[in-house]
């Protein structure tokens, strides 16, 4: 594990800038008919203005600068040629790296009009990662941020990926600790200002199960049913986590199909 210092979370802050950014471009291309593979095109190109690089393109080999999952896809999506349809959702996970520097945020968008329950999933699973911010205060036990995803789910009927999960962040992508989006307040790491950690739940409108495609990659439920992951990248303080990959705009009410 290793605590970073004012000058350290500042690099962080700015590379968590980069991949704000590039979230609201993707944000701003995403609509039926667009290919996931055009998405990449977008975030390439944010990421190159900006001088930083993807941390996922050839990571253990990952193809893309995003991953891009739709639909009953969890995590680690290979963008391609499938187009986006009305009525679908789409997480996208950017990370960037700048001045040697990650940052690392996820967020599920909905494509045109979505239903009434993917609308209150993607926005549950939001509160589930507000949530986990909230308990990354100094002094607490990382037992804390997954039971604070654990609990909520539990109490809105929804299930966690317990496959996985988020992690420590900074000259690495990933860093220790692992950040389970289960657990109990007093089990695991004290938590300490100056750690950073990309806190990631993925709640799902079916089971927990999951499965990963002939791809190697592509992560899905293992039921079909349609998942949300929302993640930022945080500071551990005395009063919660800082966020680091602020998004610069966000949905607040998700257009949903309403039945005449
Ligand atoms: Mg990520
Ligand atoms: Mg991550």
């Amino acid at each position: 594990m290793t605590i970073k210092n004012d000058e350290e979370i500042r690099r962080m802050r700015e590379a968590g800038k980069v991949v704000a950014i590039v979230h609201a471009q993707v944000e701003d291309a995403i609509s039926p008919g667009v290919t996931t593979a055009d998405l990449v095109v977008i975030a390439r190109d944010t990421l190159v203005e900006h001088g930083a690089i993807s941390s996922f393109l050839g990571y253990h080999g990952f193809p893309a600068h995003i991953c891009a999952s739709v639909n009953d896809e969890i995590v680690h999506g290979i963008p391609g040629k499938k187009r986006l349809r009305d009525g679908d959702v789409i997480s996208i996970d950017v990370g960037a790296i700048l001045a040697g520097y990650h940052g690392d945020s996820a967020w599920t968008y909905p494509v045109g009009q979505i239903s009434k329950d993917a609308a209150q999933l993607l926005r549950e699973t939001e509160q589930a990662l507000q949530l986990a911010i909230e308990a990354a205060v100094s002094g607490n036990r990382l037992g804390a941020v997954g039971y604070a995803v654990e609990s909520f789910a539990r109490r809105r009927g929804r299930s966690v990926v317990r496959d996985y999960g988020g992690h420590g962040i900074g000259r690495q992508m990933h860093e220790d600790p692992h950040v389970p989006n289960v657990g109990t307040p007093d089990r695991g790491v004290l938590l300490r200002t100056g750690l950073t950690l990309a806190i990631e739940p993925m709640l799902t409108a079916g089971g927990e199960d999951t499965r990963t495609l002939k791809d190697g990659w592509t992560v899905v439920t293992a039921d079909g049913a349609i998942a949300a992951h929302f993640e930022h990248t945080v500071a551990v303080g005395p009063e919660g986590g800082t966020v680091l990959t602020e998004r610069l705009a966000r949905v607040v009410e998700y257009p949903v199909w309403r039945t005449p």
